[in-house]
């Protein structure tokens, strides 16, 4: 398909999401035209219109500084602005939308994984530093609305091909192979086959070793994040971009998995005694971090006592191995382990201590005897008896623990 004016850009921001932001659109062109700066729609603003997809952010791209546009703009409208000086960008946020205004640049890396010094430039230059072709189009806000599209993404739009723009892309900034996964995932678009060899060559000479933790946790969330993350940690797990042996499984569907449980689900797909290597890779939040630790320490306990759990079924004695760890981490142990005997074996477990509802809770206890250090024993006691279904009555639990008071007194 072969585009040359797209008419003005602002009359399809306002058929997509509305007034509002066409106005706001219409602000910044008023403002770009009485600075005489000419302003473009760029990346995947430009992508997604072609696309047809629903508009999220706007992203535009100034010939000149970026800063001056939005100054301009802030004299007349009240709306909240985000200022990055050092990269001469903004970020124009409303309650729905962000619009991200960066000034047109070439961006030097003076080491993989660097920040880029930039220089303002052009149009060109702008597109060129940008991640794949796709995302490299522009349309002008200013008439006749020209669209450039000097490095052919709209050709690759068009056969679904996701094309980096030069062969040290991923050296520069390997972040770009997790963007790499979540494109050609999202909109189900095949690799280049140069890219492809380009992304082998700089994951083998360990590209990813330049970002920070914080950056790879970032891209990571958002391949997370994404609506078919199947496809993306498939991606990711084949091409070893973590440096850790793994194998995709197809039966942990992360479309329809809790938030909370994606983490460890995208672990479990490692070769467990890489589980810690894996969790010292991010820097997770309190939360994620909890769950991963929970999940290798049950891993640990289910290592360490497999064959005897197995052979004896005594659920006491599981009760007593598994009653320190959470719900959700059997759960997630389950999702990630299908049909082993040993899951079918937790299923049950967690089927029986479902069912266990005490009749009796600490303030009876206290109230029948049992010392207040004494409490989760007894507990663990009950639950065990109630559990091999040898008592289901209040009455039975009372007589129990009196018997274990009377015991201990004696
Ligand atoms: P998404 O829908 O995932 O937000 P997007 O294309 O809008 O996609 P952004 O992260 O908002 O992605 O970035 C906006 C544009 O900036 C991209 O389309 C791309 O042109 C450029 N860009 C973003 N990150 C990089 C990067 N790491 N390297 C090169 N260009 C980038």
């Amino acid at each position: 398909m072969e585009i040359r004016s797209t008419g003005n850009p602002i009359h399809w921001v306002r058929t997509q999401i509305g007034d509002k932001y066409a106005e706001l659109l219409s602000e910044i062109q008023r403002a770009a035209i009485t600075l005489d700066l000419e302003v473009f729609v760029v990346g995947g603003t430009v992508r997604d219109w072609v696309l047809g997809k629903e508009l999220k952010d706007i992203d535009l791209s100034v010939i000149g500084d970026a800063l001056v546009l939005v100054d301009e703009i802030s004299k007349t409208l009240d709306i909240t602005i985000v200022k990055y000086k050092k990269f001469h960008t903004a970020t124009i946020k409303t309650a729905e939308i962000e619009i991200d205004v960066v000034s047109a640049r070439s961006e030097i890396y003076n080491y993989g994984g660097a920040l880029p010094e930039i220089t303002l430039g052009n149009l060109n230059d702008d597109l060129r530093r940008r991640d794949f072709s796709i995302n490299a189009m522009a349309i002008s806000m200013n008439t006749p609305y020209e669209f450039m599209d000097p490095l052919k993404g709209m050709t690759d739009l068009d056969k679904g091909i996701i094309r980096i723009l030069h062969d040290q892309s991923f050296i520069d900034d390997p972040t770009r192979l997790f963007r790499m996964f979540r494109y050609a995932s999202r909109f189900d678009f095949a690799i280049e086959s140069e890219t492809c060899r380009t992304a082998e060559t700089a994951i083998a000479e360990n590209c990813l070793t330049t970002i920070s933790k914080e950056r790879l946790t970032h891209e990571m969330v958002l391949i997370l994040n994404e609506p078919n993350t199947d496809s993306a940690v498939k991606y990711l797990i084949e091409f070893d971009v973590l440096g850790i042996p793994g194998v995709y499984n197809p039966l942990i569907l992360f479309s329809t998995m809790k938030q909370e449980l994606k983490w460890v689900a995208l672990m479990s797909m490692y070769e467990k005694k890489y589980y810690e290597m894996f969790f010292q890779k991010f820097s997770l939040d309190r939360q994620n971090a909890n769950a991963i630790k929970e999940f290798i320490n049950l891993c640990s306990i289910l290592d360490d006592n497999d064959a005897d759990l197995l052979n004896e079924m005594d659920i006491g004695r599981m009760y007593l191995l598994l009653k320190g760890i959470p719900r959700i981490t059997l759960d997630a142990y389950v999702m990630c382990n299908i049909n082993t005997d040993l899951v079918k074996l937790l299923q049950q477990y967690m089927m029986y201590t479902d069912r266990v509802k005490l009749n009796l809770n600490g303030m009876d206890l206290i109230n029948l005897g049992v010392d207040k250090n004494q409490i989760s024993e007894v507990i663990d006691v009950l639950i065990i008896k109630t559990l091999k279904g040898e008592i289901s009555s209040k009455s039975e639990e009372e007589l129990i623990v009196v018997q274990y008071v009377n015991g201990l007194n004696d």
